[in-house]
């Protein structure tokens, strides 16, 4: 295999560091930089990019990352422990790696970085999702981002690529495709990571599209969608009773018939209930 860097294998900077993974913090390492480094270009061209990389850990995606040539990137990292082994990427990737010991989810990156901007990270399981709604309801579209490309829990990932019809389909698949083209790029068994995980994980490409695919308000967009699948077994017009008393004239205004169910309907559908419901 080829070397990407100069810089230690991996397993060499965890013992070096006494990096031993803390399953609190969703710690399950990369350690294949030659993995890292395909799933780095799957994020495209970044040598005219800012990237935001969330949980380095000891710096495989990082390190990828940059020997894609990067142009610069942002790395979020909870966990102290990991900052002996970044400052040593930082040295050797002089001006092009910025570490912030932070909680992702108490600080705003993007505010740090300069666009376009591409995030790409192997996702904590237990914050994933949250940052990725984050992502995909900022106050104005387009973000400012440009793609996401971001390691879930393969079940995690099914969500956020469904289809109708499907019983992966709900909330994720609405929010995520309403804005952007989402496809599965790469799937990897527990035994890529360390500690290897129960389940399978998937990296998951996001492009965003300069306007949603359909026009509707995004907060009714999501109260609707999020009315709709919390009861996913109920006909719409009970599902969605709370919403407005005259559920059952706005769904029949809409041209959706008022016994379907939630995961029946396509995205312009949600779209088209939306601005009925507004
Ligand atoms: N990127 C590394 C890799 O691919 O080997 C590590 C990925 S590991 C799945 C997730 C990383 O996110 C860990 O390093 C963990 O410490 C960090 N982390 C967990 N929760 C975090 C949070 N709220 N904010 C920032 N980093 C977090």
């Amino acid at each position: 295999m080829a070397q990407i860097d100069s810089l230690p294998p991996l397993r060499e900077v965890i013992d070096t560091h006494g990096l031993s993974a803390k399953k609190a913090l969703g710690q399950n390492f990369l350690l294949d930089l030659n993995l890292t480094s395909r799933i780095a270009r799957l994020a495209g061209d970044l040598t005219q990019c800012d990237v935001l990389e969330i949980g380095p850990g000891p710096g495989g995606l990082t390190r990828g990352l940059l020997a894609c040539g990067a142009r610069r990137v942002l790395a979020v990292e909870k966990d102290a422990r990991c900052l002996p082994a970044l400052a040593e990427i930082e040295a050797a990737y002089p001006g092009r790696l910025s570490v912030l010991n932070e909680d992702a989810l108490d600080l705003d990156p993007l505010e740090h970085l300069t666009p376009p901007i591409r995030i790409c990270a192997n996702l904590p399981y237990n914050v994933g999702t949250e940052l990725l709604v984050r992502w995909l309801t900022p106050a104005q579209w387009p973000a400012v981002w440009t793609s996401l490309t971001l390691m879930f829990q393969k079940e995690v990932a099914e969500r956020i690529t469904a289809k109708p019809g499907t019983k992966a389909y709900g909330r994720l698949a609405i929010l995520a495709q309403w804005r952007c083209d989402a496809r599965i790029e790469m799937i990897l068994p527990p035994q890529a990571f360390s500690p290897a995980p129960k389940v399978s994980s998937a990296v998951v490409h996001l492009t965003a599209l300069p306007q949603p695919r359909f026009p509707a308000d995004p907060k009714v967009l999501n109260n609707v969608v999020a009315m709709a699948f919390n009861q996913r077994r109920k006909m719409l017009r009970s599902a969605l009773k709370s919403l407005r008393p005259d559920i059952e004239d706005v769904l029949n205004g809409a041209g959706i018939l008022p016994t379907r169910r939630a995961e029946t309907l396509s995205l312009e559908e949600f779209c088209t209930l939306a601005r009925a419901v507004a």
